[in-house]
C-alpha cells in the first residue's frame, strides 16, 4: 500500500489541531449534572461493596481500625510509609494529651525503579535495610529496655485484605508496582522476614493504608475529621462508617460501633465517567488493564501521560510540531505530572516555561506562542476533568454518610483530611477540586464541609495506630 502523506497547509494544520482539542474538550466534559450522576453511582457502589465481598468494583476494605487516636497515645514508635516512588521511615515520640507529638524525625529514600517490578524479597530486603540504618540513629536514652521490641506502624498504600490490625494479604499492586510473587501474600510477614534476616528486632503493630493513616493523623489534631482522601501518585479515600452499616462484616460488632473503611475508590468505574480514546489506550497498555479506572482519570501517575498521548495524536494527525513526529513524544510516561503542572501554571506572557519544558523534556524546539497556548489548553482540560471527578467522589462519600445536607440549626462540621503531591503541589487542580465541591454542595452545605491539608499525616497516623495497638499497652513506658 502506498501511503502518500500530504504536507498540510498551515491553516489546515491549525484547523485539524483545533478539531482534536475541541473533541477532547467535549469528551472530557464534566457538567454538574454528570458529576451528580458520578456521586450517586459512588454512593450506590459503596453500599454494594459493604453488602458483600466482591459485591462491587469498590472493595470497601475493612481496616480493623475501630478506634481512632484520642491523643492519649504515648511512647516512641516507628513508622514506614511505602506506596509511591519514595518510601519514608519515621520515628515519632508521642507524649499523650499534654505534650502531643513531642518529636518526629524522618528520612526519605527513593526506590530504585527495578525494585518496583522485581521480586518481593528484593523490595522488602531493601526496605528493612533502610529501616535498620534509620534505627541506628536512635538517640541515646531512647533505646527500649532489654527484651522489649520496637514497634512499627506500617503504611502500605495498596489494596490489602486485612486479617487483623497487624496482618493482611495484598490483593493487587497499583501505580507503578508489579511484583507478582507478593500478590496474595501477607505483607507484614514479608517485611518481618526481611527484618529478621538482618537481625532487626521490630514488630509491626499496625498495618494501614495511607488513607487510614491520614484519617488517624487528621483525627489526632481535629476530632471533626471523618474522612481522608489521597490525591497523589494514586488516589483513594477512607471514612468512618457505622459498624452496623457493614453487612459483610463477619465478626462481632466493635464496641465503638464504628469501623474505618478503606474504599479503594481508585478502582471505581461507572458508565457516567467521561472516558476518551486516550484513556482507553492508556488503560489497555498499562500494567493493570481494566483496573483502577477512576485513578487513571485523576491521579498524578497518569495526568501527564494522558497529555502526552493527546499531544502525540496532534503531532501525528495534525503535524502539530512540524512535519515529523518528535521521537521523545512517543516515550510512555516521559511527561510527568509535575511538568504538566509547571506548564499549566505558566503565567509568563510568552509562555516561556511551556517552551522550555517542551524543549527540555520532549526536545521540541521553536514552538510558537499559539502552539504553546494550545498545549496549556490540553493540560487544563485533563486536569479539570480529574479535579472535578475527585470532587464528585467526595460528594459520594458525604451522601453515603448523610453529611451532604445540613439539618436546620445544626452546626456540625465535617472535616476531610486531604494529602498527596497532586493536592499539595498542583494548585489549579486543588482549587478546581475545592470550588467544584462547593458548587456541588451549595452555599449553606459548603460551610459545614472543611477540606484540611494533612501534611504527611499518614506517617504520624501509622505511628499513632501502632501506639494504640501496642503489645505493651498498660505496661509503663520507658
Ligand atoms: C492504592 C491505594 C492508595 C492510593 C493512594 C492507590 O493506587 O490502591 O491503596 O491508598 O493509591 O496512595
Ligand atoms: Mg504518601
Amino acid at each position: 500500500v502506498l501511503v502518500i502523506r500530504h504536507r498540510m497547509s498551515c491553516s489546515g494544520k491549525w484547523a485539524r489541531a483545533r478539531a482534536i482539542v475541541k473533541e477532547l474538550e467535549d469528551k472530557c466534559g464534566t457538567p454538574i449534572g454528570k458529576l451528580r450522576q458520578v456521586a450517586d453511582a459512588m454512593d450506590v457502589e459503596m453500599h454494594a461493596g459493604l453488602a458483600s465481598e466482591g459485591g462491587s468494583k469498590l472493595k470497601m476494605l475493612i481496616s480493623y481500625v475501630d478506634n481512632l487516636p484520642t491523643g492519649d497515645e504515648k511512647g516512641l514508635f516507628y513508622a514506614l510509609d511505602l506506596g509511591g516512588t519514595n518510601f519514608r521511615v519515621l520515628r515519632v515520640q508521642l507524649g499523650g494529651k499534654e505534650e502531643g507529638v513531642v518529636n518526629q524525625e524522618f528520612e526519605e529514600v527513593s526506590i530504585p525503579p527495578h525494585l518496583m517490578t522485581g521480586s518481593s524479597d528484593a523490595l522488602f530486603d531493601f526496605i528493612a535495610e533502610a529501616l535498620a540504618k534509620f534505627v541506628e540513629s536512635e538517640p541515646e536514652g531512647f533505646h527500649p529496655p532489654p527484651g522489649r521490641q520496637r514497634e512499627l506502624g506500617f503504611t502500605f498504600s495498596f489494596p490489602v485484605r486485612q486479617t487483623s490490625i497487624c496482618s493482611g494479604n495484598l490483593i493487587k499492586w497499583t501505580k507503578g508496582f508489579n511484583i507478582e510473587d507478593a500478590v496474595g501474600g501477607d505483607v507484614v510477614g514479608l517485611l518481618t522476614k526481611s527484618m529478621e534476616k538482618i537481625g532487626l528486632d521490630m514488630r509491626v503493630s499496625a498495618l494501614v493504608n495511607d488513607t487510614i493513616g491520614t484519617l488517624a493523623g487528621g483525627r489526632f489534631y481535629n476530632q471533626d475529621v471523618i474522612a481522608a482522601v489521597i490525591l497523589g501518585t494514586g488516589t483513594n479515600a477512607a471514612y468512618v462508617e457505622r459498624a452496623h452499616a457493614i453487612p459483610k462484616w463477619p465478626g462481632l460488632l466493635p464496641k465503638s460501633g464504628e469501623m474505618v473503611i478503606n474504599m479503594e475508590w481508585g478502582n471505581f468505574r461507572s458508565s457516567h465517567l467521561p472516558l476518551t480514546e486516550y484513556d482507553q489506550v492508556l488503560d489497555y497498555e498499562s500494567l493493570n488493564p481494566g483496573e483502577q479506572i477512576f485513578e487513571k482519570l485523576i491521579s498524578g501517575m497518569y495526568l501527564g501521560e494522558i497529555v502526552r498521548r493527546i499531544l502525540l495524536k496532534m503531532a501525528e494527525e495534525a503535524d502539530f510540531f512540524g512535519e515529523s513526529v518528535p521521537p521523545k513524544l512517543k516515550i510512555p510516561f516521559i511527561l510527568r505530572t509535575p511538568d504538566m503542572s509547571a506548564m499549566h501554571h505558566d503565567a509568563s506572557p510568552d509562555l516561556k516555561v511551556v517552551g522550555s519544558k517542551l524543549g527540555d523534556i520532549l526536545e521540541i524546539s521553536n514552538t510558537s506562542l499559539t502552539m504553546r497556548k494550545i498545549v496549556v489548553e490540553v493540560c487544563d482540560i485533563v486536569a479539570t476533568r480529574g479535579a472535578r471527578l475527585s470532587a464528585a467522589g467526595i460528594l459520594g462519600i458525604l451522601k453515603k454518610i448523610g453529611r451532604d445536607t445540613v439539618k436546620a440549626g445544626e452546626k456540625q462540621k465535617s472535616v476531610i483530611a486531604l494529602d498527596g503531591g497532586l493536592f499539595e503541589h498542583y494548585t489549579k487542580f486543588r482549587t478546581c477540586m475545592e470550588s467544584t465541591l462547593k458548587e456541588l454542595l451549595g452555599e449553606e452545605e459548603a460551610e459545614s464541609i472543611v477540606i484540611e491539608h494533612s501534611n504527611d499525616g499518614s506517617g504520624i497516623g501509622a505511628a499513632l495506630l501502632a501506639a494504640s495497638h501496642s503489645q505493651y499497652l498498660g505496661v509503663d513506658d520507658f
